[in-house]
């Protein structure tokens, strides 16, 4: 139950918010995603991977001081060692004490390289945990401790931001989605008076799997973006922030 003195409202008579997304600093966002973005006007959050970001750094900070926010994806993108590529740096073998340290260190990157300090962070693989079985610990708590909002991937329902935990946001995936698809989550935010956050990773063609098509992210663009749909679209730490600021003047009983 949250009981407070002020009902919720999204800024400017808004009925939902909408974040978009983007994960690993994948050359084709740069390529294909920004210019999209920027011909709508729209600002996006990229989770950024420190080395492929260094691939591009002049062009990550540009995005940056246009103001699309870099938040923060670890250093190293451990997920279960159930992926291959992972086995070796796998959350089942990691601790919150090293897993702290990826937060931070990447947190160091983003500050240094790309002149701004992340306020949000996304999930690796969606997976919050470190360790295993009896001894398996949850890392959500340290997420909270360091960032506004923690973002999940391939979760099932848009966030009320009357109730949701920041430090776990769902995320929805958009690769590989028509944008039907896409309006229908913004339909159900826009009914319930939510945040629908989408997931991405590259953009454009000619990718196998992981990618969100260009001509889908354009309508998304524009169709967010067009007052009718009385919607704000604007990154997940301009959201999450409004958000919070509602949720700490409410109590929750
Ligand atoms: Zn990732």
């Amino acid at each position: 139950m949250v009981q407070s003195e002020h009902a919720f409202a999204w800024p400017d008579g808004k009925r939902a918010a909408v974040s978009l997304s983007f994960d690993d600093a994948r050359p084709s966002q740069l390529d294909n995603g920004l210019p999209i973005l920027d011909r709508h006007g729209v600002r996006a959050t990229f989770y950024v991977s420190p080395n492929r970001a260094r691939e591009r750094l002049d062009d990550w900070r540009a995005a940056a001081a246009a103001g699309h926010e870099m938040g923060n994806h670890t250093v190293t993108h451990p997920c279960s060692g159930n992926f291959p590529w992972s086995r070796t740096n796998a959350l089942e073998d990691y601790t919150l004490e090293r897993m702290e340290r990826e937060l931070l260190d990447a947190n160091a990157f983003i500050r240094e390289a790309l002149g701004v300090a992340p306020t949000t962070f996304a999930y690796c693989c969606g997976q919050k945990y470190v360790g295993r079985g009896a001894s398996l610990q949850s890392y959500v708590p340290l997420v909270a401790r360091h960032f506004v909002v923690g973002r999940g991937f391939r979760d099932e329902s848009v966030n009320d931001p009357t109730f949701v935990d920041l430090a776990q946001a769902g995320g929805i995936e958009s690769d590989g989605a028509t944008f039907d698809d896409l309006r229908a989550w913004i339909e159900r935010a826009r009914d319930a008076g939510g945040w629908v956050i989408f997931v991405s990773h590259d953009v454009g063609g000619g990718f196998p799997h992981q990618a969100i098509r260009a001509e889908v992210l354009d309508a998304l663009c524009a169709y967010c973006a067009d007052p009718a749909h009385g919607l704000w679209l604007d990154t997940v730490a301009a959201v999450g922030a409004w958000v919070r600021r509602w949720q700490r003047q409410a109590i929750y009983t």
